[in-house]
C-alpha cells in the first residue's frame, strides 16, 4: 500500500507530498546529488532507484503533488525567495551494501578537488 509522503525543497521550502511505498527508508534531503546514488524522475520508477530527484514546482508525474505551501524549518536556504523556485534536489532512500547502510561523502571532499 502507498501513502503519501510530504518534504520540501531545501531551497525554498516548498511542500511536495509524493505516494510512497512504505518498505524504503529515508536518508535525507539534499540540493545536490549523493555521490554514488542513482536518482529517478517522480514519474519514473522511483522505488528501483536510490533516491528521487526533484525539480522544484514541477508536477508533471500522477503521485506528486506541490501543496503550495512552503516549510518553515530553520535550514531552508532562501525562505523568503520565490516559490516553487525551479531548483534541482534530491530525496535520497539509505542504500545497503553487504548488509551495511552506506555512508554518503560530503560533495565538498569532492568538488574543491583541482579548484
Ligand atoms: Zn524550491
Amino acid at each position: 500500500m502507498s501513502y503519501p509522503v510530504s518534504y520540501y525543497c531545501p531551497h525554498c521550502g516548498a511542500l511536495v507530498e509524493i505516494e510512497r511505498e512504505g518498505y524504503l527508508a529515508d536518508k535525507s534531503v539534499t540540493p545536490y546529488p549523493l555521490v554514488g546514488w542513482e536518482y529517478a524522475a517522480p514519474d519514473e520508477e522511483f522505488e528501483e532507484a536510490d533516491g528521487v530527484h526533484f525539480v522544484c514546482g514541477e508536477s508533471d508525474a500522477p503521485d506528486l503533488t506541490w501543496t503550495g505551501e512552503r516549510s518553515e524549518a530553520d535550514d531552508v536556504e532562501n525562505p523568503h525567495g520565490e516559490s516553487p523556485c525551479g531548483r534541482d534536489f534530491y530525496l535520497s532512500f539509505v542504500r545497503y551494501e553487504d548488509g551495511e547502510a552506506v555512508e554518503s561523502v560530503p560533495e565538498s571532499e569532492y568538488v574543491d578537488i583541482g579548484l
